[in-house]
């Protein structure tokens, strides 16, 4: 049992971390040192912000339920002083497109999803065509689409009610950098901090996202995250299309509704995605070369749209596996990892918070299993394969 737990970054992680830990004991004292309070440059406020159960690892697949489970009653769960907060979740669905080449996967991870309790439906191209009028379904052979359980939602609100919810319950939260991290042998004794602070802690967790690198690194850790841009472009269209999913092209291009105009974009190639490119800049040529081209076919109405509007944001990229990283390191006992999520972190935000405090009040998960995400997997070159990273 752990009495003061410090956590480094207070995003949908570190936020969820200290909900579920004062949630599941008042007594537990929880400090969260959070540089930025307005989330600028966070991954949690400049994400796509969408919640989806196709993947293809049983892990992924169950979080993502329990994530869809907690979102739907965020209202009660996150309740302060009869304010119910409301994050706008809208279940439109995932569709994920195959072309012949890709067709045995994703039936295979459909038959892994409807087991493990999704509710997705396999479509033939001709269903598809009927169900969706506006798609090109010519080059491909299948598509899973998200009935129930997959859909978007406003993901700043998410951190902002998990942080009041946090706060309400009694966690401190800390505007100031970690600037420094005190270990003595296996033990992390104190976290400095920018305002001239040192917080003496029993447990340590980083959650500082795309930043988990660099505190790692504080205790002489290495961790395989690395800060990797992602752009999103919100683009008008005269296309109205009706039913419109979270479409995730077989290139891996995707788009989905926002409002009345769309979000829509992709990852660049492994041969072009440096780390820690400047965050004030956006990749107008993926727009031009790949993103457009790419919607234009795959939605002919798509021809005639405008870019309204644009951002980038970091994912925090396991260049490992793709996967979290999550738990102690076999170095050092008091402190835990969250770090990694490599695009899939806000939906996997509630259970991460839930299991990291299992994992801290108890010594062990109580309910679903996280260890798997562990640092073994990492350090013995044993990689989880996610064939779903979009
Ligand atoms: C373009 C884009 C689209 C995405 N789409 C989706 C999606 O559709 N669905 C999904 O589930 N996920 C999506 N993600 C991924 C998701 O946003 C992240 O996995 C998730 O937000 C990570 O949460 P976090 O709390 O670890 O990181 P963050 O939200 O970045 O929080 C980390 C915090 O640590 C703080 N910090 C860092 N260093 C320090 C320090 N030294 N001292 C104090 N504080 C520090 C930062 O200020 C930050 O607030 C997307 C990400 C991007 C960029």
């Amino acid at each position: 049992m752990s009495s003061h737990v410090v956590i480094a970054g207070g995003g949908v992680i570190g936020s969820s971390i200290a909900y579920f830990l004062r949630a599941s004991d008042p007594t537990v004292s929880v400090t969260v040192i959070e540089r930025d309070p307005t989330y600028a440059k966070s991954s949690s406020a400049l994400s796509a912000a969408s919640i989806r159960q196709q993947f293809s690892t049983p892990l992924s697949i169950q979080m993502s339920l329990f994530g869809i489970d907690f979102l739907r009653h965020i209202g009660d769960r996150l309740e302060v002083d009869g304010h119910k907060p409301s994050i706008d979740l809208h279940e439109g669905g995932y569709l994920f497109l195959a072309t012949p080449g890709g067709e045995a996967t994703l039936r295979e991870n459909h038959a892994l999803q409807t087991r493990l309790g999704a509710n997705n439906a396999l479509h033939a191209p001709h269903a598809l065509q009927a169900k969706f009028h506006w798609l090109n379904v010519d080059d491909l052979a299948a598509g899973a689409y998200g009935v129930s359980g997959e859909g978007w939602f406003d993901g700043y609100g998410l951190v902002q009610a998990l942080r009041k919810k946090a706060q309400a319950l009694g966690a401190r939260y800390v505007a100031a950098e970690v600037t420094g991290i005190e270990r003595d042998g296996r033990k992390i004794t104190h976290v400095q901090a920018g305002n001239g602070e040192r917080y003496a802690c029993d447990t340590l967790v980083n959650a500082t996202g795309a930043w988990a690198r660099r505190i790692a690194a504080m205790m002489g850790i290495d961790i395989p995250v690395y800060a990797r841009r992602r752009s999103i472009f919100n683009v008008s269209s005269p296309a109205r299309l009706t039913n419109s999913p979270l479409l995730i092209d077989p290139t891996g291009v995707y788009f989905r509704p926002e409002g009345k105009t769309y979000i829509t974009g992709t990852s660049p190639s492994p041969d072009n995605d440096p780390d820690d490119l400047p965050l004030d800049e956006v990749d107008h040529d993926l727009f031009d070369e790949v993103i457009w081209p790419t919607l234009a076919h795959r939605v002919p109405q798509f021809e005639a749209l405008r870019v309204e509007n644009c951002w980038s944001g970091y994912y925090e990229y396991n260049v490992f596996d793709h996967n979290a990283i999550i738990g102690h390191h076999p170095d050092i006992d008091n402190c835990i990892f969250a770090n990694g999520f490599s695009g899939h972190g806000l939906q996997q935000g509630p259970a991460t918070g839930r299991g990291v405090s299992e994992l801290i009040l108890n010594g062990r998960y109580t309910t679903l299993d996280l260890s798997s995400l562990n640092w073994d997997r990492v350090l013995n070159n044993r990689p989880i394969v996610e064939k779903n990273v979009v």
